[in-house]
Parts: structure tokens; sequence; C-alpha cells
């Protein structure tokens, strides 16, 4: 079974989508992860983010694995765990710019449909699960919430990760990447018409939680 859950930057997907892939027993599979994984990589070689053909060429050679360590997901980039590296602010706008780029959604969303196989029983988070990468999902979730509460959502984890944020700056860097995802010419952001928009707004996070898993048992 498939439960894809897509949705704009801030609204909680991953934490949301985590705790529900923990109370049923199946996997989480991170998307926005295998993007920024590559993001990392195109900073670390120095690549030019405008530089589109070097920024494809160095796909050929990228290997991109996650797996799990006592429940907890964890980022591999050509046999090297990233997990932590990838969560910085740089990594987030180049994931968003990069994934702007049709050659690196094509690989991304292969790669994403083979974890699918691998792992019988998942809830996949991201931008486009529910609409490209499994159009077939049974449960297709596209949350939501004002921008103003989702930069909230964002500020104050970066603050618990530990980052030292300037909101300024961080406010700027947010809406940029929320135009970007929004407007891109390839599977720009939108939820799937057969996808359930849940408006988080004024949800707690464990009633988002059960929304969903009583949306799943419906369908299991
Ligand atoms: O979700 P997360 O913030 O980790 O994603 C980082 C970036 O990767 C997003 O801003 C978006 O541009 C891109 N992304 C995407 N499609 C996905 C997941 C993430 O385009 N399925």
């Amino acid at each position: 079974m498939i439960i894809a859950i897509d949705g704009p930057l801030g609204v909680g997907k991953s934490s949301v989508a985590k705790e529900v892939a923990k109370r049923l027993g199946f996997t989480y599979i991170d998307t926005g992860a295998m993007y920024r994984a590559f993001a990392l990589k195109t900073i670390d070689r120095g690549i030019d983010k405008e530089d589109i053909k070097s920024i494809i060429n160095l796909l050929k050679n990228t290997d991109i694995k996650l797996s799990y360590k006592n429940g907890e997901l964890q980022v591999y980039l050509d046999g090297i765990e990233i997990t932590d590296k990838i969560r910085d602010e740089k990594v987030s706008q180049r994931a968003s710019q990069v994934a702007s780029i049709k050659e690196v959604r094509e690989y991304m969303v292969s790669l994403q449909r083979r974890f699918g196989e691998e792992y019988k029983n998942i809830v996949i988070e991201g931008r486009d699960t529910g609409t490209v990468i499994f159009p077939n999902a049974e449960l297709k979730i596209f949350l939501t919430a004002p921008v103003e509460v989702r930069i909230q959502r964002r500020y104050k984890q970066l603050l618990e990760k530990g980052f030292n944020v300037d909101y300024e700056k961080f406010v700027k860097d947010f809406m940029e990447r929320e135009f970007r995802d929004n407007t891109r010419k390839v599977n720009p952001l939108r939820p799937a018409e057969d996808s359930v928009i849940v408006d988080t707004g004024n949800m707690s996070f464990e009633e988002v939680v059960n929304r969903i898993l009583s949306l799943a048992k419906e369908v299991m």
C-alpha cells in the first residue's frame, strides 16, 4: 500500500509522514532528501547553479541511497552518510534549483519508484508523490496551511535543530523557494485531482496524524 503525502514548504509533511509510517509499520520515504543529496554534491563540486549542463552530467555518476538505522532515515551520497549535512538552508535553495531541471526530476522519479517497489508498504512524502511518482497510490494527501503559519513552523524547526538563523534572510529564502517550487515548468507543486486536501492551519500535529490514519484505515 502506498500513502502519498504532498504539500508546500513548512507544512509539516516530513514529521507527519514519519509518524504515520511509524504507527502503521510502513517505510517512510523522504523524496526531498534525495534532491537535497544531489544538491549537496553540486555545491561540493563547486558547480554554478546556472551550469545546467554540468549539473545534468553529474547525475551519471551519482549514487543516492536511503537506509534506516534504529528506525531513523539515513541518506547516503556516493557511499557516504550525509543525513545531517543536507538540512542546511544553502542546500535547501540548491535542492529547489536542481529540482526544476527536467533530467534531474526524471532521474529522481525513477529512483523513487524503485524504492517504492523495494519496500511494499510505504508513506512517501514530497511535492509530486501523488501526481507523478505514484499516481495510483491508494491514498493521496495534500497538506496545506497559510504561508504565515508555515514560515513559523519551519523557523521553529530550524532553531530546534540548532541552526543559527537570520530571520529576514530566512523569510526571503523561504519565499524564493516557495515561488520556484510553485512555478517551475516541470511538475510544479499541485494537488492530485483525487487527493484529500487537509488544511492543517488550525490543527495540532496529533490531529493531522490521526486524520491521515483514519483515512488510511478506510482504504486498507
Ligand atoms: O521537502 P524538502 O524541503 O526536503 O525538499 C527540498 C526541495 O526539493 C524542495 O524545495 C523542492 O524544490 C524539491 N522537491 C521536489 N519534489 C519532491 C521533493 C522535493 O521538487 N518530490
